[in-house]
């Protein structure tokens, strides 16, 4: 087995021994090549994670052109003028976390005909330099992301580093059940147990995968 397959595995089998269920997993691919990733394509994963619309267009308008049941997730900061390409290559965005992103993103679906699935990006731990809505602000977001029709299934994070992650886990459990929302994207290679005993449905896990990136 390859050594990215093999990983992945032992991640999966990892979260079975300590919890009833097991959360989706994308495997964050970004920094690494076409090459690297077939092998985890051949074994049959189906969730990809991307931060870069270009990188992303570069490997998986092929890859999903051959690999046809794939799901892409962009987990990274969208700039409106990316959008566009952003529609027409993901399955889900992670990131939509103001106003004039949502209005860009709702109009270029009308423009392509297409309904793709969206998380709202919370700035859960307040930090200054964080994309991400604020908590005070996320309710009256929601509401005007489902005035353009956009498909919201959940909230997303990426909390303070260096901290105890747990707490803020729970918030977000909390958070996307006051909503009614019923996925929620958290948790990456350093502490994807914490986030699945928080209830996290999609686990973006790169290094732990894939290896270091350089
Ligand atoms: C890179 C990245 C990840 C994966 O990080 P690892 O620590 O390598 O697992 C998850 N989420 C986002 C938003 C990322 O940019």
């Amino acid at each position: 087995m390859h050594k990215s397959v093999l990983n992945l595995v032992n991640i999966q089998n990892e979260i079975k021994l300590n919890f009833k269920r097991v959360p989706n997993i994308i495997a964050v691919s970004k920094t690494f090549s076409s090459i690297q990733i077939l092998p985890l394509l051949d074994h049959g994963h189906i969730n990809f994670g991307e931060n870069k619309v270009q990188e992303a267009l570069d490997k998986w308008v092929d890859l999903k052109s051959k690999y046809k049941n794939i799901k892409l997730h962009m987990i990274g900061k969208l700039q409106t003028n990316k959008v566009k390409n952003a529609i027409s290559l993901f399955d889900y965005i992670h990131s939509i976390d103001n106003k004039k992103l949502a209005e860009k993103i709702a109009n270029e679906q009308q423009k392509q005909n297409k309904s793709i699935k969206f998380f709202i990006q919370v700035n859960i731990g307040d930090e200054e330099q964080k994309s991400g809505i604020s908590k005070k602000d996320l309710r009256e977001f929601l509401s005007f992301c489902k005035n353009l029709k956009l498909n919201i299934v959940g909230l997303m994070c990426i909390p303070p580093i260096s901290s105890n992650s747990d707490n803020y886990f729970n918030e977000m459990k909390i958070l996307n059940k006051e909503l009614n929302l019923q996925e929620l994207s958290m948790g990456m290679s350093s502490d994807y147990l914490n986030a699945t005993r928080n209830s996290s449905t999609y686990l973006r896990i790169g290094s732990k995968i894939f290896g270091n990136r350089v």
